[in-house]
Formats: C-alpha cells, sequence, structure tokens
C-alpha cells in the first residue's frame, strides 16, 4: 500500500491512524476497474450509483473535450452558457412535470441543503415563518453536510455523536409495507398524526422516493409515497423528493417518483447526472416555490457555489442524458433486474443470510451480523468483483451497460465470497 496514502490521505468513513487497505485503480474501462497489482475487476457498485455507463466511455470523454477547448469554468453570476442552457432544456423534458426552476450546485449534499434552504425561504415568504422544522422517515440518507445530516436516519445516521449541536427535526417510522408486498393504510397513521399536530411548524418532509439508499437499502411501497404526498397537500408541507441516488433509472423509471405518480415540489438529482464522472448536482423546484420566494423580501434566493453550473458538467450531463435515453436503458436495467432476481436467490436459504431484495438494477442481500470489511472485500477483489458493504448490507448496483455474463461474474463472485467468508 502507498505510504503517501495509507500516513496523509483520509479515505471516506476511515481512520487516518488504522486505515483498512485501499486498492489502487490505475484505469478504468466499460465496467473494468484495473488494479495496481494487474487484475482487472468488474465494478458492481457504479462507483456509488453514479457510472451507469460505464468508466472511459467515447461519447462522454468527447463532450468533456469539446468543452474544455471552448472553456471549462466561468463564473455563474451575471453570465450565463450554452451548456447551461441545453442541459436545463433536457432536464425539463425529462423531470415531473410541474419542476420549472433548476438551480445547479456542486454535490448531492448540496442539493439538499439548498433544497432545505428554499423550502424554508418559501414558508418565510408565504407568511408562514413558523413552518421551519423538517419531517422525514427513519432510515434514510441525505448526505453528510449539517442539514442534510439533521435528516439522516438518527440511529446509522451521525446523529448520536453531534446531537447536541443538530437541529432537531421530526422523525416517522418508515414504511412496513415493501414495494413487492400488500399495501397496509396503517404505515400512514404516525405521519397523519404527526401531521395533525405539528403542522403548524412543518415546512417540509423530505424523503428518498421508494429506495432508502444508504441508510439500509430498503424499498417500500408506492403507496406510501403517494400518501406522504396527499398528506403534505393538505397540511401546506412542501414535498421534497430526494432523487440522488435513484435518479437516471435505478429503480427501473427515470425517476423513482415515477412508481407513485407522485409530482415533489423540490426534487434533487446528483450522482449519476454526469454518468459519474464528476461532482454535479441540481436541486429542481416547482413555479409556485420559485415565483412566491421571487415575488417577496428579499425577492432573491439567497445561494450561489462558486462552482455552480461548472460549463464541464453541464455539457458532460447533457451528453450522458442523451447517451441515456439513446440506449435502451429500461430493457437494461429490467433484464439486470430479472438476473440479479434469478441468481440472487441462491442465498436466500443461506444461513448468515437476513432477506434478499431486488428492485431495478440494485441487488441487495442483508446479513443476520453486520460483515467485517476487513475481512470480505479482499473476498470479493480475489472473485474479480468490486463491492463495498456497510453494515450488515453487502449490495450491488452496477452500471446498465453491464453484460450477462459479466453480471454473472458480480453475482457469483458475491455468492462465492459470502460462502468463503461464513466459514
Ligand atoms: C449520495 C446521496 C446524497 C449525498 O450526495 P453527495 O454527492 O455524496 O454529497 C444525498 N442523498 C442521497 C439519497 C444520496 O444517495
Amino acid at each position: 500500500m502507498n505510504s503517501i496514502d495509507r500516513n496523509h490521505i483520509w479515505h471516506p468513513y476511515a481512520s487516518a491512524t488504522r486505515p483498512l487497505e485501499q486498492f489502487e485503480v490505475i484505469s478504468a474501462q466499460g465496467v473494468y476497474l484495473e488494479l495496481a497489482n494487474g487484475a482487472k475487476i468488474i465494478d458492481g457498485m457504479s462507483s456509488w450509483w453514479s457510472v451507469i455507463h460505464g468508466y472511459n466511455h467515447p461519447r462522454l470523454n468527447a463532450a468533456m473535450h469539446a468543452q474544455i477547448e471552448k472553456f471549462s469554468h466561468v463564473m455563474f453570476g451575471g453570465l450565463t452558457h450554452a451548456p447551461a442552457i441545453k442541459l436545463t432544456e433536457t432536464l425539463l423534458r425529462i423531470v415531473p412535470q410541474n419542476l420549472q426552476h433548476v438551480f445547479y450546485s456542486d454535490s448531492g449534499s448540496v442539493a439538499v441543503e439548498v433544497a432545505m434552504k428554499m423550502a424554508l425561504q418559501y414558508q418565510v415568504a408565504a407568511k408562514k415563518p413558523q413552518k421551519r422544522h423538517f419531517a422525514t422517515i427513519r432510515g434514510g440518507y441525505h448526505g453528510d453536510t449539517w442539514n442534510a445530516m439533521s435528516v439522516c436516519d438518527p440511529v446509522t445516521g451521525m446523529h448520536s455523536l453531534f446531537s447536541n449541536s443538530l437541529t432537531c427535526q421530526f422523525f416517522v417510522s418508515r414504511p412496513q409495507s415493501t414495494f413487492h408486498g400488500a399495501w397496509q393504510e396503517s404505515d400512514l397513521n404516525e405521519v397523519r398524526e404527526l401531521f395533525k399536530s405539528k403542522h403548524k411548524s412543518i415546512a417540509a418532509f423530505i424523503i428518498e422516493p421508494i429506495v432508502q439508499g444508504a441508510g439500509g437499502m430498503y424499498f417500500y411501497h408506492p403507496q406510501f409515497l403517494r400518501g406522504i404526498a396527499d398528506l403534505c397537500k393538505k397540511y401546506n408541507i412542501l414535498l421534497i423528493a430526494d432523487e440522488i441516488a435513484t435518479g437516471f433509472g435505478r429503480s427501473g423509471t427515470l425517476f423513482a417518483c415515477e412508481h407513485a405518480a407522485v409530482q415533489p415540489d423540490i426534487m434533487c438529482i446528483g450522482k449519476a447526472l454526469t454518468g459519474g464522472y464528476m461532482s454535479f448536482a441540481a436541486t429542481l423546484c416547482s413555479s409556485k416555490i420559485a415565483h412566491t420566494i421571487s415575488e417577496n423580501p428579499p425577492y432573491v434566493f439567497m445561494h450561489g457555489p462558486t462552482f455552480m453550473a461548472n460549463p464541464l458538467a453541464c455539457a458532460l450531463a447533457c451528453e450522458s442524458i442523451n447517451l441515456l435515453l439513446e440506449t435502451s436503458w429500461q430493457a437494461n436495467v429490467l433484464r439486470i433486474e430479472r438476473e440479479l432476481q434469478h441468481l440472487l436467490q441462491a442465498l436466500e436459504t443461506h444461513a448468515a443470510v437476513a432477506q434478499v431484495r431486488v428492485l431495478g438494477a440494485i441487488g441487495v442481500v442483508e446479513m443476520h451480523e453486520a460483515v467485517d470489511m476487513s475481512r470480505i472485500q479482499p473476498l470479493f477483489v480475489a472473485h474479480g468483483v468490486w463491492l463495498r458493504p456497510f453494515g450488515k448490507l453487502i449490495y450491488t448496483m452496477p452500471p446498465y451497460c453491464i453484460s450477462s455474463e459479466e453480471l454473472q461474474t458480480v453475482i457469483l463472485g458475491m455468492i462465492r465470497s459470502i460462502e468463503e467468508y461464513c466459514v
């Protein structure tokens, strides 16, 4: 392991003094990562949901090169450019129709901060300043910055560590009704009661539509989201859909809100937005919100990142979306879903496995016990696959371009590693 890396570079959710082994990547092509030790392994993680078209894609490379030759960045205060205009035009064609205004930022967590700030400023502008709290369900993940962290799951998130300084929010249980199971109306009881008693102090309800990602890899029933949307309307609470993980096809629809035919007031996108090439994100909102904020003091939305609407990222995102829409992404996601369902079945009867669940191009194996990363990760690599479990969850969300044969390698690698891990 490289000594500069080992001694000086901090990795995500890691110790500086006792880091786990890091595998050095020297090239990446299609679904393959080439490691410094010569191994070529298949990325079963799409680099955390983002690399949907695979690595080193000629069309994405060309889009970046073409924009670099023009200009890589200009400030967005007072200036605009074709990449931002084209991307916005493209996005407006595919997002829920009520979303008409786009605010660009540099990462998913920032897009969530922007969404929360927007919701608060809207309520102030709408003469409801006492609506200043957020509500959400347990088991969520919305990012690592301050306010985003305040709506992450209070147990698996960082709440215990920072609870004295985090804004206190309202949490309700996550729905029992799973995506494929029967709908139980009682899942909405807690929300109904919370809204009834506290709606005067709630600005918005923030939720990951259908798929809870890093907070637990859980797929819930679309009727729950529909019920939340109705209750939000009834009590004048804004609905924020965090589509940062689910956006751009991952769950089988372009956006997961579509499973429930719900139009959120505010929506966050990121991760796969640039096909996983660059950090980039956006917060979209309805005209009602944009107009209310803009027609009341201070008449502007008070946010403006330095790298807002970075032209390289915009050009890239535009090409990534074009590529997605031109390929048969939906057929690919459905094929991946069927193969995951079929092949992961083998684990359902394994003594160490609590549950196997699949939705779209996401396959999850929940173990009874938390896995030891230092022991299981080298097993995956030895079987030619890249997976990054957390807690009890071992999961894959491969690039959509993965072939059936490559997907088999990923799933068999997962199965064999679990078997070897458990002996
Ligand atoms: C990853 C993620 C975020 C945070 O995005 P970053 O780009 O890592 O800041 C927020 N919400 C959800 C649902 C995510 O999956």
